[in-house]
């Protein structure tokens, strides 16, 4: 049965209640998902907490990456913790049977360790060391097969293996693209807090509806920060035969059921228009194929 890959924001705005409901709707309606989360306002607020504020910086190659020294790793791991606890705990309420994970249990994610990272400082390139971050490179996919073949749904926090047994902080988006590779998922949808790609940021009229994967570089070029790591997100995913990745609004009542049926910005494999079917829901009859216990 065809799986779809779910990315949940950490941006402040997106209700982990409404996402909850929508899971439990979905799997009754006989979808296999696999969540991926991120963390980044958790992590900022645990950061000030601590006395270890948040610093963001701007890679050479225009990416927004948040600088991750060995505390900040710590703390990351600490924040998508919470993050993945309160998404089994609203998941368990609704009797589904969820199953958390970070990227360095059972080997599920391993990352490639960017040794150091090359961040342009008021026009100046710096570098910086002591870096924790990391490329997501693997997916134990057997792993997931195995755990939705028994029922469970995954839900990962966006924590990397190193080549060296190092945890690293992964980016969500990219997780969730190599998940959605490595397991020949239907679908990606990357769930945000706001309505999808945005031509004019941040007028929420101007949305985007439909890129196809042949216009994905183009649209990269004129967007900036953090939207452009999903389009990369999304590029991945597309390159590792993904048909169709969704950015969608996180932030409504039924967030699932609004992005299959198209509402957000839908990037398509190809060059062509988007396929009438690819966003229906599964064919088979939710009373075969889910058993209640299962779900
Ligand atoms: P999340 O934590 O939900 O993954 P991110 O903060 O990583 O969200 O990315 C979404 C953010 O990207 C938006 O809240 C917005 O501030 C920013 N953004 C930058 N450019 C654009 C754009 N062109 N369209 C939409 N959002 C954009």
């Amino acid at each position: 049965m065809s799986i779809d890959v779910i990315k949940m924001g950490g941006a402040a705005g997106v209700s982990t209640q409404a996402l909850v409901a929508d899971v439990e709707a979905q799997l009754a309606a006989g979808r296999r998902l696999v969540l991926v989360h991120g963390g980044s306002d958790e992590t900022n607020r645990l950061g000030q907490a601590v006395g270890h504020p948040p610093e963001f910086v701007t890679t050479a190659s225009g990416h927004t990456s948040r600088r991750t020294d060995r505390r900040t790793l710590e703390l990351f791991m600490m924040a998508t913790a919470l993050v993945n606890r309160r998404l089994v705990e609203g998941l368990a309420a609704r009797g589904v049977l969820a199953l958390g994970l970070s990227g360095i249990d059972g080997r599920l994610l391993e990352a490639r360790r960017k040794p150091h990272l090359r961040v342009v400082d008021n026009g100046r390139v710096r570098i910086l060391r002591d870096e924790w971050t990391g490329t997501p490179t693997k997916v134990n996919a057997a792993l997931l097969h195995t755990l939705l073949d028994a029922g469970y749904t995954p839900v990962i926090a966006p924590v990397g293996l190193g080549q060296g047994g190092e945890a690293l902080n992964v980016d969500g988006d990219r997780a969730a693209a190599r998940v959605a590779g490595a397991l020949g998922a239907q679908s990606l949808t990357l769930l945000t807090n706001v309505p999808g790609v945005l031509r004019s940021f941040p007028d929420e009229s101007s949305l985007v509806s439909h890129v196809p994967e042949s216009e994905l570089a183009a649209l990269m070029e004129r967007t900036e920060g953090r939207m452009k790591k999903k389009l990369l997100g999304a590029q991945e995913a597309l390159a590792a035969g993904t048909q169709r990745v969704m950015i969608a609004d996180g932030r409504v009542e039924a967030p699932l059921a609004a992005a299959f049926a198209g509402r957000g910005t839908l990037i398509t494999a190809g060059s062509g228009a988007p396929s009438e079917t690819a966003s229906e829901a599964p064919s088979e009859s939710p009373a075969e194929t889910r058993p209640e216990a299962s779900r």
